[in-house]
């Protein structure tokens, strides 16, 4: 396919030959992590539990642990009159059987002791010295957590493929699990074109600016959770970009380049994938911002790496990574579902005005107010080279293909983005 013409794609067409590129990592990318950094990570492995929960029967209330036949037929005017033999804290083991017109002092989380059955709230009774009057009558069984009630060894407590949050690492430490089988974070190599770019520590000569992509792009990598590698700058050179290209290629599973794939470049940069052996896939993309997008990739027999030549634009990069590589990213580090980017129902507070021929992505803030969203345009100039207005960005409003605005108060599709995904 390579050096062939390819026509300007519509954007779920784009999305779909991309995701259907993704080779998901599988269980030869798995690694062993400590619990304590296992949060964020992906599970690769199910995780199966070596016990039962809760552990033993125990008592969900301060009390009094009795016999049910005991108490069955205690009032007010009748108490029960049961003599204590013991006190049971959390954590200890009780010493011992309880027998009829007996009681044992128990607290929340503590062992129930053998020959109990059922649990008094302390409230529902009377303290006389070393008796207990049971004042009302409860059901039988009343306040005790059975051993196994939630769950028994070799139950599945979580399945592979999903990304683990703190209740999840909860659910582990409770079950013994303090070591984790998770996919390798992937890694991106991040590298930018063009001769007037500096890193962001360097005097600025005429015409020259920071490489802010580098940056963003990285930031954006770290927050999905993969690891950048920062490759830096690389000159409008034929010979450099190929070599910096195929050093990324040696480590990476993603390399996102930016710049260098506007209309004038092509060849070029078609020139040095095929000389490394690359499929081109998507060259064009009906979507503004960021039409200029090559999405190749580099198979071996063993591995296949993606590669997205991004535009230069920092707009056009942000929005091309948030619509195009963040799916791509999330299916490649091994999630089973939730990948696919989902658009949220929003009412537009502003007019969202564009040109109609391409699939539009308008910058903003998506705000919930009283259980429905609504987006706001980010203000100020809309083009690509205008950064300061993607500050804070929270959605991209999308307007579709052949339409040219959607009215404020109208509904408008909007992708969540940044910090809220
Ligand atoms: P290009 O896609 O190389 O034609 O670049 C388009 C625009 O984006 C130009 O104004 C570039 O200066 C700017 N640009 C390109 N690369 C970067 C970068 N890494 N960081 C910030 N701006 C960039
Ligand atoms: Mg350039």
């Amino acid at each position: 396919m390579t050096g062939q013409a390819i026509a300007m794609l519509p954007v779920n067409e784009a999305e779909s030959i991309i995701l259907n590129l993704v080779q998901p990592l599988r269980e030869r990318d798995a690694e062993v992590v400590d619990l304590s950094a296992g949060a964020g990570r992906i599970l690769a492995e199910p995780v199966t539990s070596q016990l039962d929960f809760p552990h033993w029967d125990n008592s969900a209330m301060d009390g009094y642990a009795v016999r049910f036949a005991d108490i069955q037929n205690c009032d007010q005017q009748q108490p029960a009159v049961l003599e204590i033999v013991e006190e049971i804290p959390a954590g200890y083991q009780p010493q011992r059987t309880i027998l009829s017109g007996q009681a044992a002092r128990i607290f929340t989380g503590a062992v129930m002791p053998p020959g109990a059955d059922t649990v008094v709230m302390q409230e529902n009774t009377k303290r006389e010295g070393n008796r207990v009057l049971i004042l009302q009558v409860s059901e039988p069984k009343t306040f005790v957590r059975r051993r196994a009630a939630f769950y028994q060894a070799g139950t599945t407590l979580l399945p592979p493929g999903i990304r683990l949050s703190a209740p999840d690492v909860a659910v582990l430490a409770a079950a013994q699990c303090s070591q984790l089988s998770v996919y390798r974070r992937p890694r991106v190599a991040i590298l930018s074109t063009g001769d007037e770019l500096v890193t962001v520590d360097q005097p600025l000569q005429p015409g020259q600016i920071v490489d802010s992509n580098q940056y963003a792009l990285a930031a954006f990598v770290a927050q999905l959770g993969g690891i950048p590698q920062a490759l830096g700058i690389v000159r409008d050179d034929q010979e450099q970009l190929q070599e910096a290209i195929a050093q990324a290629i040696t480590t990476a599973d993603v390399v996102l380049s930016t710049g260098g794939v506007s209309v004038g470049d092509y060849d070029y940069v078609d020139q040095i994938l095929s000389n490394l052996g690359a499929e081109i896939h998507i060259r064009s993309v009906a979507v503004k911002p960021g039409k200029p997008l090559t999405v190749a990739t580099f198979s071996t027999a063993q591995s296949s790496v993606l590669y997205f030549g991004l535009p230069g634009n920092p707009v056009s990069a942000l929005v091309s990574c948030w619509r195009f590589v963040q799916p791509a990213l999330k299916k490649l580090a091994g999630l089973a579902d939730g990948w696919k980017p989902r658009f949220i129902k929003a009412r537009s507070r502003h007019d969202l005005r564009c040109g109609g021929t391409r699939e539009t992505y308008l910058w903003g803030q998506l705000h919930l107010i009283d259980g429905a969203y609504e987006f706001s345009l980010a203000g100020g100039n809309h083009s690509s080279g205008n950064l300061i207005n993607l500050a804070q960005t929270t959605g991209l409003a999308v307007v579709p293909v052949g339409q040219t605005l959607i009215s404020a108060g109208e509904s408008v599709q909007v992708l969540p983005v940044g910090l809220t995904n």
